[in-house]
């Protein structure tokens, strides 16, 4: 099995009486892992690794997991809880993972298999429930009552935090925003889409990274990443700020709807369309009408622990007291 060192801190032990919890975040493309110290007085990273994700390969993903659980524990020498990312979700019906576009792990019952396999029970979470958990906890929007995190990137998702806890919802998708419609829809957004989910229009369709550089490249530039687009706006591209400008609107329309529904404190936006710096400053000028409200107090953000928010979260799934 491949490992990689990132550059992450030199591995620490855990201080004694420290508990140790590790997250995982199992992407299309890699598996990470951080090892997280809690004590009393705070929490620290004491190692970090990642290796690729075992594509199309289901028992290779699972195995690959445990290697990475057992190079880390043997590295740190301690055993710890086991919180893990996951895209999609696990149906509350059957058990086995759904929704996700890793289809590999699609209807498997991965949480079964990752117990047998750690010997130890384990926590799984759609990854944005893990992001939004992790910047509730101690990052862009920490200390707010309720939490909207936003993921904006080659997909978009969304999860809800409420006093410090996910809200999972009765069939396991609450914070799925990105496969509804996008609200407002006129001929201005453009010619109808087909989303992979089967379902018209959805907001994904819109606002995720590679929706936003198609309809830059399709009102005439060129195909390039979303951050680039948004500096030739800066630098006065006039199409780069027409595309631009599309997108926040879109944005503020998708967001006020989860304002009327879930009226976050804060919102945190996470995924790579996040970096772009001008969503925070411009978005929440423009979503004032279609939010049900004369006042609005709700802070927009961009998320403290960049990347590392989703696996931050995914070992924060298990309590510093080692409690779920
Ligand atoms: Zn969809």
């Amino acid at each position: 099995m491949p490992q990689s060192r990132t550059k992450s801190p030199a591995t620490r032990r855990p201080a004694a009486g420290q508990s140790l919890r590790l997250g995982i975040d199992l992407g299309g493309t890699k598996i990470e892992i951080p090892a997280l110290g809690a004590a009393p007085a705070g929490e620290r990273e004491l190692l970090r690794r990642r290796t690729p994700t075992p594509r199309e390969d289901y028992a290779g993903t699972v195995e690959a997991i445990g290697a990475l659980v057992a190079a880390a524990e043997k590295e740190i020498g301690g055993k710890g809880t086991v919180g893990i990312g996951i895209p999609g979700s696990i149906s509350p019906a059957t058990g086995l993972i759904r929704n996700g576009n890793s289809t590999w792990l699609n209807d498997k019952p991965l949480k079964q298999d990752l117990e047998a396999r750690l010997g130890r029970p384990v926590q799984l979470a759609n990854d944005a429930n893990c992001f939004a958990l992790s910047e509730a906890a101690d990052g862009a929007a920490a200390g707010a009552a309720s939490v909207f995190g936003v993921i904006l990137g080659t997909g978009v998702g969304g999860g809800i935090v409420i006093g410090g806890r996910i809200v999972t919802g009765a069939n396991g998708i609450a914070g799925e925003w990105g496969h509804s419609p996008l609200p407002g829809r006129s001929a201005a957004d453009g010619p109808p889409r087909r989303c992979w989910c089967g379902r018209p229009d959805c907001i994904e369709t819109f606002l995720s990274g590679p929706a936003f550089e198609r309809d830059y490249a399709a009102a005439g530039g060129v195909r390039i990443r979303a951050h680039e687009i948004a500096q030739r706006a800066e630098q006065g591209d006039a199409t780069a700020r027409a595309a631009l400008a599309r997108y926040e609107e879109q944005l503020a329309r998708a967001l006020a709807m989860v304002m009327n529904l879930v009226d976050p404190d804060v919102i945190v936006l996470g995924g790579g369309v996040s970096n772009i710096a001008a969503l925070p400053r411009d978005v929440p000028k423009l979503w004032g009408p279609h939010v049900f409200s004369d006042r609005i107090a709700t802070r927009l953000v961009t998320a403290k622990h960049g990347d590392s928010s989703g696996v931050r979260g995914a070992a924060r799934l298990w309590g510093a007291d080692g409690a779920a």
